[in-house]
């Protein structure tokens, strides 16, 4: 992969990063507003509910995929980027700009998936 490449591949993992950890904050600064409300009644204790385990999920998948933006990173920064952990072939830049921390090529990826293991 080009230099070029590489950069326009790396900006766009630090934005992806960048939007994720302002997200947390977001929804850390929400989630103490939600626990600091004096009076409540059924309604809102419902809802607040609802909001807590919406954010919670969300920051699994959110972790997961900052986990995997900062393994990209690792990996652009080692040149093994773009390369498929297995097959060891080169994962088109078509996908990457779909799915920047595609791990796997497409083949490899649906067997993955075929086989159902992640
Ligand atoms: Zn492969």
């Amino acid at each position: 992969m080009q230099k070029a490449k590489r950069e326009f591949f790396r900006k766009k993992l630090l934005k992806m990063r960048a939007a994720i950890l302002d997200k947390a904050k977001k929804l850390k600064e929400d989630s103490y507003t939600l626990g600091t409300d004096g009076i409540q009644d059924m309604a809102d204790a419902a809802s607040n509910a609802y909001n807590a385990d919406i954010l919670m999920s969300l920051s699994d998948n959110d972790l997961n995929l900052l986990k995997e933006i900062d393994s990209a990173l690792d990996k652009l920064a080692s040149g093994t980027y773009s390369v498929c952990e297995e097959c060891d072939e080169a994962i088109t830049e078509k996908r990457l700009e779909a799915n920047p921390v595609a791990r796997y090529c497409i083949n490899c990826q649906r067997m993955i998936e075929e086989k159902g293991i992640q």
